[in-house]
């Protein structure tokens, strides 16, 4: 059996020096991640619903809004510090627990 991909998570900036509230990543996003908060500014409502489409971003007519793949520290990887991207993450903590243990038994 396949190991299964993780999830993927996206950020979801809004520059709101940028953005003239005029609606229309809201109006796109097929997941309703994005509200228009009483400004008429998009609001991030549901983040972890972001499926990364990008479709928010690309009409976006002032650049005020980008979408990032999220990274998640790799502390819940045998404690390192440094910073993963989520993608490939369960296999880079196996590779790694497997190097432990060698090292460990050798
Ligand atoms: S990337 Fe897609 S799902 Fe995510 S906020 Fe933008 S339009 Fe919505
Ligand atoms: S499409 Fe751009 S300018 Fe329009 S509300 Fe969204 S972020 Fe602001």
């Amino acid at each position: 059996m396949e190991a299964k991909e993780p999830k993927k998570q996206f950020q979801v900036k809004v520059y709101r020096d940028w953005c003239k509230r005029c609606g229309i990543c809201a109006a796109f996003c097929p997941k309703s991640v994005l509200v228009l908060d009483e400004k008429k500014f998009p609001h991030v409502l549901h983040p972890e619903a972001c499926i990364g489409c990008r479709l928010c971003e690309i009409h976006c007519p002032d650049f005020a809004i980008e979408i990032r793949e999220s990274s998640i520290k790799s502390q819940n990887c045998d404690g390192a510090s440094e910073v993963q991207n989520v993608e490939n993450f369960e296999e880079r903590c196996v590779t790694r627990k497997s190097t432990l243990l060698q090292s460990q038994q050798g």
